[in-house]
């Protein structure tokens, strides 16, 4: 089930703590730190991790000791050769990208033993299957003519980068720990004696607390160094797009982390043969409600006292209230409907006529209601005009169109002189806003926690498709991005449950309204408890899960 019960804390007005520390600059709210125009943020896995692939590399096959002593050399080599102004670490494979011609050659004749050995397979292996990679001159002529390198190559590639894509892991940190020793060594770094005898600490990592404040303390010093620093992306955007290339993208289901998660009571339901079962049970359940309800509705209204010198009151809030029992019974009865985001759609639909149910009830008076029934009447005469427009033009279907203009303007004309008729195209309600009015009826909650949240599976924001519609690539050579989802949704019945409460609030106050009657609806209860014994652990009756009232 949906988590009603934390929708149902509004207070009654206390100092919002939400977004607290956020600035708003026009209709957005920034954190601290997006106050600041000229900060730059450096990614990890789509920029650093790739960067620091030649020593992932270099570890996973000569073990991290001798990668360290590799690495190191390597960087003393370039630090000998190069001028005083580019010394530095040498841990970016871009770094190596800026030698000039004469320096490699340099470089290339000290580079022997271990260190040959170490640079051909690793840097060697990455050049294979990455042509333009920056390293590519500290590869022996030899190595790169005789040696072979199957798909298993670029499985080790991919390892590399997969056992490291968690910055926090072990691996990444000794590979971290590793790019800032380098950097300490060439004198490019100011750091405290006791940072720098913490470094051994890499070896218990992350087992001890005194290790992970290490790492927390590296991490943040690279941050700061490399991202100072580099400033091209080249290397990193010619790797992921290369990759592209040459090896194709991963669907896979070890996508959890990414991947939104709606828990429901339906995922309890073992073995899972038995979930159509248990359909079908809710589904006869569904059919009986309809029944009762709509017997309740018809007893409710019997006792209700209408005006018919002034109907309009009644006329509208008995129409809403049958709004949402038509949804309510739409849903229950069809399981189609029990799945995301149509369930979801719907349930906000409910709840954008419960708002106005509830604000119409206790705010509005006469005018109100009249302007309710204008807006709409009025939004009927505007498509009348833009088939009028049509209609005179020459089209097979300008006979039903013309007869379509007819009726329409005939059922408008029944309740209103067509030209006495204006046409709002603001929101109606004279321009007040769905969220003004939920906070004057006195559920600004069930607007925050309700209505806003599903309007993105309304309007299809980011937060919905990459919930819904898409999967991450799962292939570590590829970065981050997202591959097209087409899963078969599980039922949920988590908004089913909100769609009967919802239903069953809205049929409480309009009871109230009409009999000054405190009704609860049976229909409602009924349901609930039936659904309660299927499970043996009921979906809560969410008492006024969103009302303060
Ligand atoms: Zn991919």
């Amino acid at each position: 089930m949906s988590d009603k019960k934390s929708r149902n804390t509004q207070s009654k007005k206390p100092k919002s703590e939400v977004l607290k520390g956020h600035k708003k600059v026009g209709t957005k709210y920034l954190p601290p730190f997006m106050t600041y125009p000229k900060l730059e943020t450096i990614s990890w896995g789509q920029d650093m991790l790739l960067e620091f692939l030649w020593l992932a590399l270099l570890s996973d096959q000569r073990g991290y000791r001798v990668a360290v002593q590799n690495a190191i050399k390597l960087s003393d080599i370039m630090n000998t050769v190069v001028e005083e102004s580019r010394k530095r670490g040498f841990n970016l494979a871009s770094d190596f990208d800026e030698a000039l011609q004469g320096e490699r050659d340099e470089v290339m004749s000290k580079i022997d033993g271990g260190l040959r050995k170490s640079l051909d397979s690793c840097v060697g292996l990455i050049t294979k299957f990455y042509p333009e990679f920056p390293m590519k001159w500290l590869v022996s002529e030899k190595w790169m003519k005789e040696a072979s390198v199957g798909l298993d190559g670029l499985e080790q590639i991919k390892n590399a980068i997969r056992t490291r894509r968690d910055r926090t892991s072990k691996l990444a940190m000794e590979c971290q720990v590793l790019a800032f020793v380098m950097e300490g060594n060439a004198g490019k770094l100011t750091v405290n004696s006791e940072i720098a005898r913490d470094l051994n600490l890499v070896s218990e990592y992350p087992e001890s607390d005194e290790s992970r404040k290490m790492a927390a303390q590296v991490r943040a010093a690279l941050n700061a160094l490399l991202g100072h620093r580099k400033k091209s992306r080249t290397w990193p955007n010619y790797f992921l797009r290369h990759s592209f290339e040459i090896s194709p993208c991963e669907y896979g289901s070890e996508s959890k982390d990414f991947e939104k998660s709606y828990p429901d009571v339906m995922d309890a339901v073992e073995p899972k043969e038995a979930v159509m079962t248990v359909v079908n049970k809710i589904f006869e359940f569904g059919e009986q409600f309809e029944n009762m309800a709509q017997m309740e509705f018809k007893n409710m209204w019997n006792d209700a006292r209408v005006d018919l010198a002034n109907p309009t009151r009644h006329d509208v809030i008995i129409g809403l209230l049958a709004r949402n029992l038509q949804l309510v019974c739409d849903v229950v009865q069809n399981p189609g409907l029990w799945i995301m985001p149509i369930s979801a759609i719907i349930v906000r639909c409910m709840i954008e006529t419960q708002i106005r149910l509830a604000w119409l009830i206790k705010c509005g008076n006469d005018t109100d209601f009249k302007d309710y029934i204008e807006y709409g009447l009025g939004q009927e005469k505007l498509y009348v005009e833009h088939l009028k427009r049509l209609s005179v033009e020459d089209r097979l279907d300008k006979k039903q169109i013309i007869e379509d203009i007819e009726g329409r303007e005939k059922w408008i004309s029944a309740q209103r002189s067509t030209f006495l008729l204006a046409v709002d195209i603001g929101g109606g309600n004279k321009g007040k806003d769905l969220r003004v009015m939920a906070d004057e009826a006195g559920i600004l909650d069930m607007h925050r926690l309700g209505y806003s949240p599903l309007s993105s599976a309304v309007h299809g924001h980011w937060n919905t498709i990459a919930g819904l519609n898409l999967t991450p690539c799962l292939n570590p050579l590829h970065g981050r991005h997202w591959l097209p989802a087409l899963p078969k949704r599980p039922i949920s019945l988590s908004f089913l449950f909100d769609a009967v409460n919802c239903y069953s609030e809205c049929f409480e106050l309009v009871s109230l309204s009409f009999t000054c009657k405190e009704i609860e609806s049976k229909a409602v209860q009924s349901y609930l408890e039936q659904i309660r014994e299927v499970f043996n652990s009921p979906p809560e009756r969410n008492e006024g899960s969103y009302s303060t009232t």
